[in-house]
């Protein structure tokens, strides 16, 4: 049995890290470490900006991103095409996105992928907000820009069907070369996708 070294408020610290995306027991303990030691430039601050976070973050009630204010920056900003909605998974896609400086659109975030097997069924998507933000109109084009999984591509369907009754165009993400990708490096299923999606010259 290892003896332990810290108090259960410590312990405490530790415990609650390690629940983070991309930090595993050790690192939460390094990550626990660092804070304390940084209390006045690191601990303090970073408890103020949860506290914050905490109070004033909400879900935009207009495309499900989050944000201070509602509606978000996105859905607020007049420089972005109100014509095209891109439709992502989650926040993290949105950023992803948006981080890539991919496209000059609003977003409309489902809140994850229609899965019978994990029970997640139409209604506990945010669907209905997107069919009203086509009906409103003005809306010419919805990027269905899901990941490329079998439960990515059903709901990516399950959206056309939902929209086939309004004028407006669907499209999705090309599969293909990733940029700076070698062929002799990538799956089977890219590689074929590519062939298939082949665009002119
Ligand atoms: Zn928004």
């Amino acid at each position: 049995m290892p003896s332990t070294v810290a108090g259960p408020e410590i312990e405490r610290l530790v415990q609650l890290l390690a629940r983070l995306p991309g930090l595993g027991p050790r690192s939460a303990r390094r990550a626990a470490l660092h804070l304390i030691r940084k209390r006045e430039t690191l601990l303090q601050p970073l408890v103020e900006a949860m506290r914050v976070a905490e109070e004033r973050i909400v879900t935009c009630s207009v495309c499900g991103n989050v944000d201070s204010r509602d509606p978000c920056t996105v859905c607020c900003d007049e420089r972005r095409d109100p014509a095209t909605i891109v439709v992502v998974e989650s926040v993290g896609d949105l950023w992803a996105l948006e981080r890539a400086g991919a496209i000059q659109a609003r977003y409309h975030v489902l809140g994850g992928v229609l899965s019978p097997l994990d029970g997640v069924g139409p209604s506990d998507l945010n669907l209905s907000a997107l069919v009203a933000r086509v009906a409103r109109g003005g809306v010419s084009e919805v990027i269905l820009a899901v990941n490329a999984t079998v439960d990515g591509q059903t709901t990516a369907h399950y959206i056309i069907d939902l929209l086939s009754g309004y004028p407006v165009k669907a499209t999705r993400l090309a599969h293909g070369v990733p940029v700076g990708g070698e062929l002799d490096y990538l799956d089977d299923g890219t590689l074929a996708a590519a062939m298939r999606q082949r665009t002119a010259f």
